[in-house]
């Protein structure tokens, strides 16, 4: 029986209002949980994304608008919507947990709580912001330096995360002075209707962030529309590939937040019994669908059944069951698509030599939702397809290293590199090794993104990073303006 009244929206966020759907056809909300719908809005077409892009356009070209507006009054508009964020906080977290199965009790640590720090830290960096600084030529004259926002923002966001995500490109481009256009993934839309709520409710003028949810043809016709200066995309590394193709072509600047398939390095001091807390939100946070989970454990092979034994009893104890429910540690992953193509990966472990230790299969007294039983492999090697694709799912492989060299020689023999962690007992051994990983972010015994701190990928898991002063950094450009030597000194 349903207990779930259902969300139904007709209206699209666009130039500050909510106007009528431009289609007909709309988007279902489903809960990965039970399968039931839970809501529905409008699918964005074409011309939606032309109405927003025109609005955005508008926006940011009003001379006396959000981009021209004094640093202070955005930085208040950005508190304003980090408390409309806050307000919304824990609606955001359930409406995220309903429909990609995320536990709720992650989604109340991320998503309830996440945006608006982040909408709070960048209105605090562009207050103390130089903006603007004059440098002496060195051919005479002096030179203005100007940082200026970068334009119309198209924004791209995937299902994991969505409003964490959303809000590590809206923060930093809004505090720039960059209006946005933003396309939802169509996994997870209600939650973007709160987004917007808040935008209206924090008074930013119109126009200044527009979201139209679709899918991924919707998001190449956003890519490139003439009325974008720059893309911000997160998603997989297959789509961030035709999206900077585009760009490319287009010599458009572009964000890719991308894939990983990071590893985590256990030394042979590690005591790991003692960091399972910690250990679960490095491998297998939010059902394993996060991008820079280290799913790939690179185990001594003096203690590898040791290893294995300790994340088997980590995966095999952890409480599997309806996202919404607090105690829930693993909930459903996001679609039937994806459980599809998570237990395709299982299949193609087995098949290739892997030995199942706990898991893989679907829980037995789970008929409805999209569950799958967090999965332990052993006996992997790192050239096996398990090994080197992303999974988006619980499944991680333990593969054995002899050799602090051999560990981080296999863990750079990946195509990605955005995230990753080391296990030991002695923190500056671990740094040294953690500087030989070629990764975007590492961790010392746990895995925590920061605000402060620059994210992003490096190889196949990206181009440019998000958060900290390096994320407000992609969303300005300079402009120099050359004044000539004044004539006194030209004089002396
Ligand atoms: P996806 O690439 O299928 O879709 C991501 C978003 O891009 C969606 O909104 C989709 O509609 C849109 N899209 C897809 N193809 C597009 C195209 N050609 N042009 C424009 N837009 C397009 O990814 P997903 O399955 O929704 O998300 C999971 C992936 O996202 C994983 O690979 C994960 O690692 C990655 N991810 C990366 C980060 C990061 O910061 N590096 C964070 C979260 C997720």
């Amino acid at each position: 029986m349903s207990t779930q009244t259902t969300i139904d929206r007709d209206e699209l966020f666009i130039g500050g209002e909510w106007t009528p759907a431009r289609g007909s056809s709309r988007i279902t909300a489903i809960a990965a949980s039970t399968e039931e719908q839970v809501g529905s809005v409008p699918d964005g077409t074409p011309d939606d994304i032309d109405a927003a892009a025109a609005a955005a356009r508008a926006a940011f070209e009003d001379p006396t608008g959000w981009s021209s507006w004094a640093v202070e009054d955005r930085a208040q508009a950005l508190e304003r919507l980090a408390s409309a964020l806050e307000a919304r906080g824990q609606e955001t977290a359930r409406r995220v947990s309903l429909q990609n199965g995320m536990p709720i009790s992650i989604a109340m640590e991320t998503e309830a709580v996440f945006p608006a720090a982040l909408a709070r830290y960048y209105a605090g960096l562009i207050r103390a912001s130089a903006l603007e600084e004059t440098r002496d030529g060195l051919l005479g004259g002096t030179i203005q330096v100007l940082s200026k926002p970068v334009g119309v923002v198209g924004a791209i966001v995937p299902w994991n995360f969505p409003q964490c995500l959303a809000m590590f490109k809206l923060g930093p481009a809004l505090a720039a002075g960059c209006t946005v256009v933003m396309k939802p993934s169509p996994e997870t839309v209600l939650d973007s209707l709160l987004l917007a709520d808040a935008v209206a409710e924090a008074e930013l003028p119109p126009g200044v962030v527009n979201l139209v949810p679709g899918g991924r043809e919707l998001g190449a016709y956003l890519v490139e529309h003439p009325q974008i200066d720059k893309v911000a995309f997160t998603g997989s590394s297959a789509s961030g590939r035709l999206v900077a193709t585009r760009c490319g072509e287009l010599l458009r600047p572009v964000t890719l937040e991308l894939g990983g398939k990071s590893a985590a390095i256990v030394l042979d001091d590690a005591d790991l019994g003692g960091a399972v807390e910690a250990l679960f939100a490095a491998t297998l946070l939010n059902n394993g669908q996060m991008c820079a989970l280290s799913t790939r454990v690179l185990a001594p092979r003096s203690r590898y059944d040791d290893v294995v034994g300790v994340l088997a009893g980590l995966a095999g104890g952890l409480q599997i069951g309806d996202s919404l429910e607090p105690a829930t540690q693993i909930g459903p992953v996001a679609s039937a698509r994806q459980r599809e193509r998570v237990e395709g990966y299982i299949e193609k472990g087995l098949a290739q030599g892997a030995r199942v230790v706990v898991g893989g299969g679907r829980p037995a007294e789970r008929d409805r939702g999209w569950f799958v039983e967090p999965t332990v492999f052993a006996d992997v090697d790192n050239s096996y397809t398990i090994a080197r694709e992303e999974i988006f799912g619980p499944v991680l492989c333990v593969i054995p290293y002899d050799g602090v060299d051999e560990a981080v020689a296999l863990a750079n023999d990946s195509e990605f590199g955005l995230g990753g962690s080391i296990w030991t007992s002695d923190p500056e051994r671990g740094e040294r090794v953690a500087k030989r990983v070629q990764t975007g972010s590492i961790g010392i015994n746990h895995y925590t993104l920061d605000p402060v701190a620059p994210f992003g990928g490096v190889k196949a898991s990206g181009i440019g990073r998000e958060l900290g002063p390096e994320g407000l950094a992609a969303y300005l450009q300079q402009q120099s303006i050359y004044r000539e030597p004044s004539p006194d000194v030209e004089a002396a």
